[in-house]
């Protein structure tokens, strides 16, 4: 195993040194953020430690400043999809845990699957994140891999199809990871949950995930055997936010090191109530919807190219307040029980991860976010053309990738509308992309965009750049 890239004593330290930074100092910082370079550890932390409302409010500015000029208003859409919840571990805020005798456990047959994937994909659904327990009999790799190439082969009418399949299950040795790759997975994603070795311990008493560094290391795996879209992220209210942001960007800049580039995208899960959980219900360090915001934005400054996901744990008003500081993918009609997609919607089901606080569908999603100023992309053209990893970063850090995300952005958007949208959807969307096609740097890349809705107006589907 390579050198433990953590260490909670030195980020503790940097922590309290960074206490000690003026507001001047910490302005300064915010103003180099601007410059689209990322932070150091210390800089982060000088962030992290001021609460002067002055500095926040910069912050906040900075934060959405980036976000435009990077991200544009667009927010990529997706839906989780959970396969099964069978589990060996017993992590004490998961209602999948081992010891929760009172979830009714699902592992979702391959016509199940079939039939939840062909239900999003009715709704307008590309792209999804699949995940399920750990567990090797109920959910073992290979009913993993089967079941995302299950997802890909689904096809509905109105070219009806999942396009790019994100995975987030356990750490994997490097030979498995290689096997997830074959499968054609998009980004692989794996939360640390908490970076501090004693919470870690504490969490996650027993099963293959009570092995803090076996974790830690996964994304090296998963590196190594070649997949280059990796995502991070840690669980928010286990131990305190500072030291959680700190430690997944220690992670960020280990990967970047080590790998010549780092994640993807990072993650920002919070801490949900959940059925028969003290611990979820009773989070041990809260972290408040200020802090949350905090957090976003500081990740935005820190590490300006990497992908910000925000779930539908949180509600939909703290969802709205967030989106501009930074997100860049967001999930829309979700459900985190095991074929829930079917379910009745109002059903209290018992077989669900954690609760959720976002419960609109994907349209009502589309539609709030276009009335917003923000408008949905659906585009995969990325990891579908290779532009993934170093040629990603490439590509993103002088802008470039701009002049891709906007004319895929609208032609996945126009063939959402025409087959998913209602009239409302219609009305709004046909303004934002008239808006935002005035937006294509060059009139080459304008004209072509042009031609290509015309394509779509005459029925073809999936097109992009
Ligand atoms: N079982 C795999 C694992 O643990 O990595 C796959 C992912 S698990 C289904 C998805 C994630 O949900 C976990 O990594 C954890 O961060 C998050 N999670 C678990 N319980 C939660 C809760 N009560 N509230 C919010 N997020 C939770
Ligand atoms: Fe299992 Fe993942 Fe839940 Fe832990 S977080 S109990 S590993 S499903």
């Amino acid at each position: 195993m390579p050198q433990l890239f953590i260490n909670a004593d030195q980020l503790e330290s940097l922590l309290i040194k960074a206490k000690g930074a003026s507001q001047d100092t910490a302005k300064q910082v915010i103003d180099k953020a601007l410059e689209l370079k990322g932070l150091s550890l210390e800089e982060t932390a000088i962030l992290i430690q001021n609460d002067s409302a002055e500095v926040i409010q910069r912050l906040f500015t900075a934060a959405r400043q980036i976000k435009e000029k990077i991200y544009g208003q667009r927010l990529v859409l997706f839906a989780p999809l959970y396969i099964a919840n069978y589990c060996s571990n017993n992590c004490l805020y998961c209602g999948f845990r081992k010891s929760n005798q009172q979830l009714q456990r699902v592992a979702l047959s391959m016509d199940e699957i079939a039939a939840e994937v062909a239900t999003l994909e009715r709704e307008g659904h590309k792209r999804l994140l699949m995940l399920c327990g750990e567990n090797h009999e109920g959910s073992s790799l290979d009913y993993f891999v089967q079941a995302i190439e299950t997802a890909y082969s689904v096809k509905t009418e109105h070219g009806g199809d999942i396009r790019r399949i994100n995975v987030e299950i356990a750490p994997l040795s490097v030979k498995e990871f290689q096997r997830l790759k074959s499968a054609k997975i998009g980004t692989y994603l794996l939360f640390q949950e908490t970076y501090d070795p004693v919470t870690y311990k504490k969490m996650h008493p027993s099963g293959p995930k009570a092995d803090y560094e076996n974790r830690l290391f996964g994304m090296h795996r998963a590196m190594e055997a070649g997949i280059d879209d990796v995502g991070i992220g840690a669980l928010f209210g286990l131990r305190d936010w500072r030291f959680e942001v700190l430690a997944m960007l220690a992670h960020s800049l280990e990967l970047e090191k080590t790998f010549g580039v780092g994640p993807h995208t990072i993650s920002v899960p919070r801490l949900q109530p959940t059925k028969n959980t003290p611990l979820a219900n009773q989070p041990p360090a809260p972290v408040s919807d200020n802090d949350f915001k905090r957090l976003v934005a500081i990740i935005r400054l820190a590490v300006p190219y990497t992908g910000m996901i925000l779930s539908t744990r949180e509600s939909t008003s703290l969802r709205n307040e967030i989106f501009g500081l930074g997100i860049s993918q967001i999930s829309a009609g979700s459900r985190t029980n095991p074929g829930g997609y079917q379910s009745n919607r109002q059903e209290q089901p018992e077989s669900e991860q954690f609760s959720l606080h976002d419960d609109r569908s994907l349209l009502e999603v589309v539609k709030d976010i276009t009335k917003m100023g923000f408008y949905p992309s659906f585009c995969t053209a990325c990891y579908r053309l290779g532009r993934t990893g170093h040629e990603f970063m490439e590509y993103a850090k002088p802008g470039e990738i701009q002049s891709y995300c906007l004319p895929n952005a609208i032609l996945t958007f126009q063939e959402y509308l025409t087959y998913y949208g209602d009239d409302e959807a219609k009305n709004l969307g046909r303004q934002v992309i008239d808006q935002q096609l005035k937006g294509i740097k060059t009139d080459i890349l304008r004209h072509k965009t042009a031609k290509k809705l015309d394509e779509l107006a005459q029925g073809k589907t999936d097109l992009y750049f």
